[in-house]
Formats: structure tokens, sequence, C-alpha cells
């Protein structure tokens, strides 16, 4: 085990904390550029650091406390509020923590609200929009209303939607995650619901929520640590919700019960509810938006100025804010500057693994000074390799 590298940071740790908090050097962060789990805000890792061994007038630490508590309740409770308030959620909408991620919503979806007899609309736009159109097609009858495959560099214009008006409802990607690109106006479904995924782009602007009848997010990318997810639902769909599903993966059951049906992940939504605080502090969604355009808008600038040598792989009005996806002249040179990258402490550059490339995840709490070291860095890489 001290041979692989966890074995080795189990046995740094160890040596860690047999040091005296007076000699214990402070570690040093790097630029965190990783897709999901990401950055989590310091202010938010150093109060759970702060509070790990005994939450304050507990006595307990968070991980050993009942979810059937007060303390679990208030921490409950508060996380709900801040969401709302963040997202000026509507009285009519409830809103669950849910565990298995996205990938269980992508199932649950269906099974609530995808009936026998009818069909859903799911719009293709990349690798987690087809898991979702999968996962969806094991239960029922999907219609592709639009794909933008096989590149996926763009999100489909509303004249392209083949939509059914008798669909039960439509499923959309708001954030490709992969493939860098991001729906920055709502498919207009008339009076079908609108069901989202929207676990890359969740709380990093303010949206129409009134438009959605259900949106869900893993928390791991821009809500929180992974274990939780978010699933918000307009009451009236509740109504759909078929008898006799799996006590688990019934929406209705879980919002009767109020995300406690079983024991939830109390330690992720102790996090994501310091999250939500911190993005309250910090000026809410407006200010989220305003500082993750500043960030995108230096990126894509330095990857448009390079004369080709940075190419973009998204079409320019569907650039993710999130996930800022290009390429360079060749994998070689590709490879080079991941590695080169992470030794100047800017690390999780390489695309994901389907698609190649580079991608740097930008998300809320990641600071406008990384993606400056970003740019700094690939000006300097170009000069040298290109
Ligand atoms: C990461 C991701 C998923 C998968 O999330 P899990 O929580 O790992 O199931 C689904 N959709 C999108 C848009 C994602 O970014």
């Amino acid at each position: 085990m001290s041979g692989t590298p966890y074995g080795k940071r189990m046995a740094q740790a160890a040596v860690a904390a047999a040091q005296t908090a007076a000699t214990a050097k402070k570690v040093e962060r790097v630029y965190n550029f990783n897709p999901g789990p990401a950055v989590l805000p310091l202010p938010v890792l150093e109060q759970a650091q702060r509070e790990l061994t005994a939450l304050p007038g507990v006595g307990m630490s968070v991980l050993e406390i009942s979810h059937r508590s007060k303390t679990f309740d208030e921490i409950l409770a508060g996380a709900e509020a801040d969401l709302r308030a963040l997202l000026s959620l509507p009285e009519n909408y409830k809103l669950v923590f849910l565990q298995g991620g996205a990938s269980l919503q992508f199932t649950m979806v269906a099974m609530n609200f995808l009936p026998k007899d009818g069909s859903a609309d799911y719009t293709h736009t990349g690798h987690w929009a087809e898991a979702a159109i999968k996962e969806a097609k094991k239960l029922g009858r999907v219609n592709i209303a639009a794909s933008t495959g096989p590149e996926f560099s763009r999100i489909p214009r509303q004249d392209e939607l083949k939509l059914d008006p008798q669909a039960a409802y439509v499923h959309f990607t708001s954030n490709n995650t992969i493939e860098g690109t991001e729906w920055f106006a709502e498919p207009e479904t008339g009076a079908v619901p609108l069901v989202c995924d929207a676990s890359s782009d969740i709380l990093s602007r303010a949206i129409a929520v009134g438009k959605y009848a259900l949106i869900y997010a893993g928390a791991q990318k821009n809500m929180g640590p992974a274990g939780v997810t978010t699933v918000i639902i307009r009451d009236d769909l509740l109504g759909r919700v078929p008898a006799g599903l799996p006590a688990m993966l019934d929406y209705k059951l879980q919002a009767e019960k109020k995300s406690v049906y079983n024991t939830p992940p109390v330690f992720a939504v102790y996090i994501l509810r310091l999250v939500c605080r911190w993005l309250l502090e910090n000026g809410g969604l407006k200010e989220m938006e305003r500082r993750n355009k500043e960030k995108a808008d230096l990126l894509y600038a330095a990857i448009d100025a390079s004369g080709g040598f940075y190419r973009g792989t998204a079409e320019k009005a569907s650039r993710s804010r999130m996930n800022v996806t290009f390429r360079l002249p060749g994998e070689e040179l590709e490879n080079k500057f991941v590695k080169e990258a992470a030794a100047q402490k800017l690390v999780g550059l390489a695309g994901h693994r389907n698609v190649g490339g580079i991608r740097a995840s930008i998300f809320n709490a990641f600071p406008l000074e990384g993606v400056q070291a970003l740019v700094a860095f690939m000006k300097d890489f170009q000069q040298k390799n290109g």
C-alpha cells in the first residue's frame, strides 16, 4: 500500500499528524481545473476543517450526528432555504437531496414521468445527454428531438428541435461538461414539461426557474462534494408519479419524506450548505455570472488570440463558461501541455478520455487568478512550442 500514491499520501498524513500544530507546515493548494469532483471554496473547506471534530454547541462531528437530530434538521433546512434564495425558487417547487448521482436521475426521470404508452423528447448534445437517453430507452419510448453529433460542438437552434406536442417531457443537458457547450436559453417547449440535467452549470448564473418542471444536478461540479444530488420538482408533476415504484426511486415519496426517507449523505449536505452560504455571501448568482463570464471570456480570448495554435472545440455562440475545451496542434503537444502545466500547479487540464484535448473547468469556486495563471502559461508554452 505504501508504494501506491494513495498509500504514500496516507503515510504522509500520518507523519503530518505526528507533528505539533506549531511546526506543521501549511499545505499549498494548486489551481484545480478538475471537472468533478471539482474545486470548492477555500473558506468552506476551512470551516469544515475547524468544525470537523466537534460542531460548535454540539460536541460531535457532523460525521457522527444522527440524521434525525435537531442539528441535522437545521443543516438540511439551511441548505434548502439558501438554495431556494439563490435560485429564487417559487413555493410550488419541491427540493430534495438524493443519492446515486446525476446518473440515477437518468433512470428516475424516466421511471417517474415516462408513461408506458407515451414518449419523451430528448436533445442529444453529447456524452451525458446520450447517457440519459440510453437509460430512458430502457424504460420507454424516446424521440431524439435534435442531435448535434458526432462533433457535439454546438447547441441546437430552436428551429432545429423536432418537438412532439404530446411528449411526456423534454429533456436537455444545460451544460455539456465534456464537449464544452452550454445552453444560454432554454428550449421553448410550450406546455410540455421541461426537464434539465444541470449538473455542471447549476448556480453558475441566474435562470428563469419558472420555465422548468424538473432540474437535477449532482453536487460535485458546482455545488459541493460527490454523494448528494439536488432535485427540484414542480408540484404538479408529482401527481404523475405512478403507484408502486421502488421507494428509493419514487420522487413523490422522497419529496413527502423531505430528503430523509432513509439516511441521507449527511456530510455532503453539510458541505453543500456551506457552499450555498458562501455563494450568498459573495453576491449570489448575479455575481457568480459576472465572475464566470469574466473568467471564461479571458480564457477564450487567449485561445482566439493564439493565431490557431489553440483551437476552441465549441462554436462561439455555444461556448460553455464552465468547461473550456480546446486543442493544440497534435496529441503529443497536448500531453506535453498538460504535463508542464501541472508542474506549474495548473492541475487537471486533460480533456475527457473520450474526446482528448484540453479542458479547463472553471466552476464558481475557481479563482480568476488561476485563469490568469493559465493564460500566462499558454502564452509561454506557445512561444516555446509554436
Ligand atoms: C458529471 C455529470 C453527470 C454524471 O454525474 P454522476 O453524479 O457521476 O452520476 C451527468 N450529467 C452531467 C452534465 C455531468 O456533468
